[in-house]
């Protein structure tokens, strides 16, 4: 009988989550829908001088705004907590006495002076750092500050597991340090809380990121000095920039909730990262997939060895893509921050009308105010005076062509549709005007109506715009052109 499926993501609060990070949650939330398990945040917070108080908000906020809402966790509660490390001292505590008394872990009084001229002394051998088991010779008494730490035994020679990523992985007990287990202040290091933890929880598989790997001999040590069985490991790929270095700002990656304040959709993101490290192969080209889809078509077997590689033209793509295909009914609740200021005055029909226009050619939806502001406000005139293409048309040929387009709206019978509108221009406003080329004349037209070069259809656009607006717009130009 196999055992429930039980995975933790494991987040140390020491900033905003970070975009690899939530590829982790992910991987670990999917994998537990996959196989009907349990998915638990617990927060490792042990490390407390790189704390950061918010910083447990942010990755709550991060997981629910993407959908990623843990089974058991610090809000959600639940049969193994507390799920907040530092609530748990006193297990740490009691389990670290454990392993004193067995002789697994040992006190160490070294001041850091000492430890620093060992660090520097294996520095300049150019060897690596190894504690030297100098209180293991000079114990002291047990009431001066100390630290406990874990004695790397000889046998066995080597640690080995098989990573369901990775294969068999080893490493040699000789190369591994006697590392700390509980701090002098009573805390327990990230090893120990871990192996506890993921004991006390019951974890099944842990879902990390590689650069985890060189502490998992250290982890599975730990596990055989309590004689417990430990979870199976899967140290997903490392994340790489386009440019093959390790991902960062320069990247342009970012915090989970930076890529919301930013108008990416939590599909978006989610579609991104599985595909960091996971694709279903046997072929597939599916490029987009629905969370249920994701679901199931995931296998730990599918994880790739090799790193993945962070595109953000293809994030931008995807997201385009997403936008483009949500009806405007459930587009427009996720627009409403993104609005400029001037396009709270107006509805939802007039705002759906305005954005079916830009919907082909948004990336993300803060573009929004870049992209939509003329539907709401005026152009301001000394920026339509200076868009003009002035330099091309004369400044009279351009206000007689402003004049008759006033006049033939005003005379028009036809409506305001767009085609009509398109019909009217193309046909006897040109011939009115006696041009022949009409690039230079929308140009004007678009210009006086919008204050910029690049927008929307023109016709659409005085469509959505209406005649009132469109005709004083058009006699602002003139004014301004005077
Ligand atoms: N607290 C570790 C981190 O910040 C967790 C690593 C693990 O999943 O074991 O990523």
């Amino acid at each position: 009988m196999s055992v429930p499926v039980r995975v933790r993501f494991a987040p140390s609060p020491t900033g905003m989550l970070h975009i690899g990070g939530v590829r982790s949650a992910l991987f670990n939330w999917i994998w537990a829908r996959h196989t009907s398990g349990v998915f638990i945040l617990r927060i490792e917070d042990t490390d407390r001088a790189r704390y950061v108080p918010d910083a447990v908000d942010q990755i709550t906020a991060s997981l629910d705004w993407l959908g990623l809402t843990p089974d058991e966790g610090p809000i959600q509660g639940g049969n193994y907590g507390p799920y907040v490390q530092s609530e748990r001292l006193e297990l740490y505590r009691h389990y670290a006495e454990q392993l004193l008394a067995s002789g697994a872990l040992y006190p160490c009084w070294c001041t850091t002076e000492r430890l620093d001229s060992l660090r520097q002394a294996a520095q300049k051998a150019g060897t690596a750092f190894a504690y030297d088991r100098h209180c293991l010779k000079h114990p002291q008494a047990l009431t001066e500050p100390h630290v406990l730490r874990y004695k790397v035994p000889a046998n066995p020679s080597v640690v080995a597991w098989d990573d369901e990523v990775r294969g068999k992985l080893e490493f040699k007990t000789a190369d591994i340090d006697d590392f700390v287990a509980l701090k002098s202040d009573g805390y327990p290091t990230y090893h120990l809380a871990n192996v506890v933890d993921d004991h006390l929880m019951e974890i099944s598989h842990v879902l990390r990121a590689e650069e985890w790997i060189p502490s998992t001999p250290k982890h599975l040590l730990l596990f055989a000095a309590f004689g417990w069985e430990a979870p199976h490991y899967a140290h997903l790929p490392q994340v790489l920039g386009s440019d093959k270095a390790k991902l960062s700002k320069r990247h342009s990656a970012k915090s989970a909730l930076e890529y919301r304040d930013e108008g990416y959709l939590p599909d978006t993101i989610i579609n991104f990262l599985a595909a960091l490290g996971w694709n279903e192969g046997s072929g597939s080209t599916k490029e987009i997939y629905s969370r249920q889809e994701l679901i199931q078509a995931f296998s730990l077997e599918r994880i790739q060895k090799s790193p993945a590689v962070f595109e953000s033209d293809r994030l931008d793509w995807l997201n385009g893509k997403y936008i483009r295909e949500l009806p405007i009914d459930e587009l427009l609740p996720i627009l409403e921050p993104f609005w400029p200021k001037a396009a709270g005055a107006f509805d939802d029909a007039y705002r759906g009308e305005a954005f079916a226009l830009i919907q082909e050619r948004i990336k993300h939806l803060d573009e929004l105010p870049d992209l939509t502001d003329f539907f709401f406000t005026d152009p301001d005139q000394k920026l339509v005076k200076a868009t003009l293409p002035l330099d091309k048309v004369e400044q009279a040929t351009a206000t007689s062509w402003l004049q008759s387009a006033i006049d033939i709206i005003e005379k028009s019978t036809v409506g305001f549709e767009a085609a009509a509108l398109e019909k009217l221009f193309r046909d006897d406003y040109l011939t009115t005007i006696a041009v022949e080329k009409p690039g230079p004349v929308f140009m004007v037209l678009r210009v006086a109506i919008t204050g910029k070069t690049a927008t929307p259809g023109l016709f659409e656009t005085m469509a959505v715009l209406g005649q009132k607006t469109v005709v004083k717009r058009l006699q602002n130009a003139i004014f301004v052109l005077k």
